[in-house]
């Protein structure tokens, strides 16, 4: 019988990075991942297709906390959501670890603060290469703007 030292569930953001972080040390590392690889298309890089056309989307139906069932937005593949997601690695604000009032309701304070996170966000943000203007955060027009320029190159042929 194969004798792992370190299994992990799942194949995306999470199980990709900590793969990745564990890898040097030599360990023996099995990835368990429940779905196949996407079929490299253009629809990889189609919003419309993704968002409004929802391929590549999971079709079971999960229940809400009223019971209601619905199609979650959740992708099964290697690579999990990272195959089709936005590629916007923002960190969240100090104030976002404390309690958070929502129109839907009350968001209560995380037991960690962004202290006990920031230097994991260092380190992703190495892994990850992620880059822009330090301490800049977009407002949401310009977010929006970004989308549609995005969306316009796609259309005309570029390609991430
Ligand atoms: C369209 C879209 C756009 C997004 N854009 C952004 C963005 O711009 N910026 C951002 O920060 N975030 C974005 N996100 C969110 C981000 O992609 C996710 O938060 C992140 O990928 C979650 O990582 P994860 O490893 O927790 O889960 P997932 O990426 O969902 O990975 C979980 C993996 O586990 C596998 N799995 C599940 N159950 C089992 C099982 N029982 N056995 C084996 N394998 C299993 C799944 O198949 C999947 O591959 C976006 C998400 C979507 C859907």
């Amino acid at each position: 019988m194969n004798h792992y030292d370190i299994i992990i569930i799942g194949a995306g953001a999470g199980g990709g990075t900590v793969a990745y972080s564990l890898a040097p040390t030599g360990k023996r590392i099995l990835i368990i991942e429940r779905g196949g690889y996407l079929p490299k298309e253009d629809d990889n890089w189609n919003p419309e297709a993704i968002f409004q056309g929802r391929k590549y989307q999971v079709e079971e139906q999960w229940l809400d906390h009223e019971n209601n069932s619905f199609r979650p937005q959740a992708f099964y593949n290697v690579g999990g959501n990272t195959k089709v997601y936005g590629a916007a690695l923002q960190r969240m604000r100090e104030q976002d670890f404390g309690e958070v009032k929502h129109l839907a309701g009350l968001s209560p304070a995380w037991e960690l603060t962004y202290q006990d996170m920031e230097s994991y966000y260092t380190r992703a943000e190495s892994i990850f290469k992620v880059h822009g203007q330090k301490g800049k955060i977009l407002p949401n027009h310009q977010c929006r703007r970004n989308i549609l320029i995005l969306r316009c190159l796609t259309n005309h042929g570029c390609r991430k």
